[in-house]
């Protein structure tokens, strides 16, 4: 039987109707009471343009209040928001907006003028906020109530092993998703959440979940700008941010001598691995840093390592949160402590799966368990360690070789500005580990960082060949993509000496 909650915007609005919801530095703060009579107000001229319950609604889209509106007033029409990265091609947006079956498309001033022909070519009903304002509105009845099991968003993921997948997530998963992280992080009175993430990445939405069910307001930026995110921790009030690896590392960079107000809680770190030199620096900040593991599929983190145990533990992403499980499997057998094998969770905010992609949610999941595609092990006290991508294996003469410990060690190099390691096939030895370098103007020669990783790795890892390239291929949300360098490859099995 389906769990029925009331809404939870208008629930908010009766609990506690004047608190903020939504802040932003040019102050246009909405309270909880005001954001419920917009988003309604919206609903019905959105359904005066046709969109009714079920419908599949684009929204194309920078953060803004507006944004926010928008999400809540189909969450009032029943209809299902599928968020588009503002950062893809026209190509890539008109492959989701066919692949997500929309036949509605909301997009924020700037982007119409951006794919307007492209977009055109669908022949969709494409409105931007402003013309949607500008309309009349027709009397329909709102939803007083949310079934948990009802669709409420498809967010793709992002692409980085191939073409971005539309997870579909219920009222269900984004309600535990955030109960989950309050289980964890606990709730305060005075917090409020930077929300500088985009919104259409499940990272970003979340936050925006939160709000809405802990009655907590957000600090909303309409994407990350360093000085104004540093800005909203020591004068705004900011107690919790989400962060991915080269945010926090900016904030750092910004903090200076007098360091964050002592309500600042600390900073939820996501989106994919965190280097040591990362965490460590942190540390000699005295930052508290959450490490998590998620991904879009399981409605953001799932593993979060807890405050107490952030220092002793560095470099893990936690436990599973307390309605998730987690496994480790090897050879189809549960793994052993300390043995790395692919990683299973199940729980609430789990996706139920993939919108119109039969194949792939048949692999998706194993008796009830989503098989993530990720490689991590358990260490005695069962804190988890993300190793690498199961895809990404590189397997050398019998030896498993995981390009992010390459990397990692690559990286450690002040004169490498970033580096990615790829297996190549060789006629010896199956494969052998290759990497991809972009210089800081150094000049650093082959050799050298060769004799280098010689110090610090098995020799077996030492990348046989070094690439170097001006940059390397990123996806919309800056993951490198390792399989198009696969491609960059030149063709032919090569013979090497391990
Ligand atoms: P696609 O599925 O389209 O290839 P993606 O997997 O990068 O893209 P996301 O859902 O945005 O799409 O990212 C989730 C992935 O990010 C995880 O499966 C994992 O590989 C990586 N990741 C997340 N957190 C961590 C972490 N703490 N350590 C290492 N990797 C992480
Ligand atoms: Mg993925």
């Amino acid at each position: 039987m389906s769990e029925i909650i009331p809404h939870w915007l208008d629930k908010q609005s009766e609990l506690s109707p004047t608190d903020i919801a939504i802040e932003s530095p040019n102050n246009d703060s909405i309270s909880f009471l005001e954001m419920r009579k917009q988003s309604r107000l919206f609903a019905k001229k959105l359904a005066f343009l046709g969109v009714k319950q079920g419908d599949h609604v684009g929204i194309l889209s920078g953060n803004s209040v507006q944004m926010v509106i928008t999400i809540h007033a189909l969450t009032y029409l029943g209809a299902v928001s599928v968020l588009l990265n503002t950062r893809l091609s026209s190509k890539e947006i008109n492959y989701q907006l066919t692949d997500g079956a929309v036949t509605f498309l909301i997009v924020e001033e700037g982007m119409y003028a951006h794919g307007k022909e492209a977009l055109h070519q669908l022949h969709l009903p494409i409105y931007t906020y402003s013309e949607i304002d500008r309309t009349d509105w027709k009397e329909v009845l709102l939803k007083r109530e949310i079934d948990l099991d009802d669709p409420c968003t498809v967010i793709y993921t992002s692409g980085t092993t191939g073409v971005p997948k539309g997870v579909i997530h219920t009222y269900g998963n984004h309600w535990w998703s955030a109960v989950a992280s309050a289980l964890n992080l606990g709730l305060n009175d005075q917090d409020k959440w930077l929300a500088s993430l985009p919104l259409f990445h499940v990272g970003g939405f979340s936050i925006l979940m939160k709000s809405v069910i802990y009655g907590m307001p957000i600090y909303l930026l309409e994407k990350f700008e360093v000085t104004t995110a540093h800005k909203a921790i020591t004068e705004k009030g900011v107690t919790i941010v989400s962060v991915v690896s080269i945010t926090l590392n900016k904030l750092m960079d910004q903090i200076g001598d007098t360091g964050y107000p002592n309500t600042f809680r600390g900073m939820l770190l996501g989106g994919g691995p965190a280097s040591k030199a990362l965490l460590d620096r942190a540390k000699d900040y005295s930052i508290p840093v959450f490490q998590s593991y998620g991904m879009t599929e399981t409605s953001s983190q799932i593993v979060t390592l807890s405050p107490k145990h952030a220092t002793e533990k560095l470099g893990s992403a936690g436990k599973p949160l307390l309605p998730a499980q987690l496994k480790i499997v090897k050879d189809g057998i549960p793994a052993r402590q300390e043995v790395i094998g692919e990683i299973l969770v199940k729980g609430p905010m789990v996706t139920k799966g993939y919108f119109n992609k039969e194949k792939a949610n048949q692999k998706l999941f194993q008796d009830g368990w989503l098989v993530t595609g990720d490689l991590g092990y358990l260490d005695k006290d069962g804190f988890l360690y993300v190793i690498d991508r199961r895809k990404d294996l590189i397997v050398s003469g019998g030896e498993n070789i995981y390009p992010a410990e390459i990397e990692g060690v690559l990286a450690n190099l002040k004169e490498i500005k970033e580096a990615a390691v790829v297996g190549q096939t060789d006629k010896k030895w199956g494969q052998t580990p290759i990497a991809f370098v972009v210089r800081d103007g150094s000049g650093i020669s082959k050799e050298e960082i060769i004799s280098y990783c010689q110090g610090q790795i098995a020799k077996y890892k030492v990348p046989k060949e070094i690439y170097f390239v001006d940059a390397l291929p990123r996806n919309a949300s800056n993951k490198i993509m390792r399989h198009i360098l696969v491609d960059w490859l030149p063709k032919g099995d090569m013979e090497s000496e391990h």
